[in-house]
């Protein structure tokens, strides 16, 4: 019998040798505490800055699955660990950025695109319903993920597609109806890389959308702290366990005025926390877990985390 033994030798990628072909765009040991709000973190192993989508699929076949990924928007959700990431962070700029109409009430952005401007596309375009992006301060593919959202509206309500690319760095459609959008959440694998996503709107007069962004933006600053070092909302509303917002809950168990180092609970809304100078990574995990225990102690209540944490 003729027994032979097939064996593939799969070659162990090192990072450092990929510097020379992926030039500038390809950063060993690079630090993330300037890319996320909260402004605390260390080290990733890796940082990529994809500029091009054909960039993009060239460096993800290259490392060939092998390292564990990040997509890092605007940071804006995320608290970063102050210990090394073991993998790559991989972060899109300027070619998707781009922001077009496509039909009179259809938007098609890149991930990269803030809410902001989508909001102000929208805006220009005379396409009402997306008044309330100009709130959020995070990127398309952070709110995609998130399903990111304020005033009873989410990013669900206006998506009607994304396009985005898997680990082996083939490009897919995934319609809006075939997400499993929940409070907060997307259920996308963390294996995607958003790339770009279409969107709905309907015709509006442009200057009664610039007085609802006017009245939303006013109704937040009243609510929420602006200009600090935060990521927004640290837990999710109980909306399963309690007919309490998350806010209330905390005001009921918790010491205000309760600290770790310079990790703090803003003075103006009590779910979010603040870094007031020079917070450490374990400072704001000590306090994340200080509250969510103290909730728990006092009404019972499992809070479960908005913000992402990279570690
Ligand atoms: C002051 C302040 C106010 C806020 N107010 C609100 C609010 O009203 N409503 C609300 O919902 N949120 C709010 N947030 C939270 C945050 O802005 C949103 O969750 C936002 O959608 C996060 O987007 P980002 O680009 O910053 O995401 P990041 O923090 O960069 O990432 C968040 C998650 O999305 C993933 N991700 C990002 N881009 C991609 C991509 N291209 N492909 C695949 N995955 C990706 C990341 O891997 C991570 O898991 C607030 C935050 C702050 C600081």
């Amino acid at each position: 019998m003729d027994a032979r033994i097939t064996s593939i030798v799969i070659m162990k990628i090192d990072l450092k040798d990929l510097v020379q072909e992926f030039g500038n765009n390809l950063k060993l040991d690079h630090d993330l505490k300037k890319k996320n709000w909260f402004n605390i973190g260390g080290k990733t192993k890796a940082f990529y800055k994809a500029d091009s989508l054909k960039e993009l699929i060239k460096f993800l076949k290259t490392i060939q699955n092998q390292e564990k990924i990040f997509v890092l928007g605007a940071g804006s959700n995320t608290l970063i660990s102050d210990k090394q990431f073991n993998g790559v962070v991989i972060k899109l700029t300027s070619n998707f950025n781009n922001i077009s109409l496509l039909k009179s009430e259809i938007i098609i952005a890149g991930s990269a695109v803030t809410d902001k401007s989508l909001s102000e596309f929208a805006m220009e375009n005379s396409l009402g319903g997306f008044e309330f992006l100009s709130c959020i301060p995070g990127s398309i593919g952070g709110g995609i993920k998130m399903n990111a959202g304020c005033f009873n509206r989410e990013f669900k309500d206006i998506l009607i597609s994304i396009q985005a690319l898997n680990k082996s760095g083939q490009v897919i459609t995934i319609p809006s109806k075939d997400i499993n959008f929940k409070y907060r959440d997307s259920g996308l694998s963390d294996d995607l890389i958003f790339l770009s996503a279409s969107f709905k709107g309907f015709k509006k007069d442009k200057d009664i959308i610039k007085k609802e962004i006017q009245l939303l933006k006013e109704k937040k600053e009243q609510a929420q702290p602006t200009r600090i070092k935060t990521s927004g909302s640290t837990f999710k509303n109980p909306i399963d366990q309690s007919d309490k917002k998350v806010w209330e809950l905390i005001r009921e168990s918790v010491p205000l005025e309760k600290s770790f180092g310079d990790a703090c609970i803003s003075e103006k809304h009590c779910n979010f926390f603040v870094n007031k100078g020079n917070a450490k990574f374990e400072d704001m995990k000590k306090l994340i877990n200080f509250v969510s225990d103290s909730v728990f102690k006092k009404t019972g209540v499992k809070l479960e985390k908005e913000i992402k944490i990279l570690e």
